[in-house]
């Protein structure tokens, strides 16, 4: 499902951030390697294909925080 944006802490990771939890990028994040929100990160590509694929919920169905 959609989730708030987030990304990994560690500076060396990709600059991408998710906002879906059934990427299986983001679902390879530890815990404490997640950080809310998308400073200077660009969309995962794997987000943006799961939301486009999904029907029931739009991608702008929450509100951009
Ligand atoms: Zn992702």
């Amino acid at each position: 499902m959609r989730v708030r944006p987030y990304h990994s802490a560690r500076s060396t990771a990709a600059h991408i951030f998710h906002e879906d939890d059934d990427c299986p990028v983001g679902r390879n994040l530890a815990w404490f390697d997640k950080i809310e929100g998308r400073e200077d990160c660009e969309p995962c590509p794997q987000c943006v294909r799961t939301a486009a694929t999904r029907a029931d919920h739009p991608v702008d169905a929450l509100p951009v925080s």
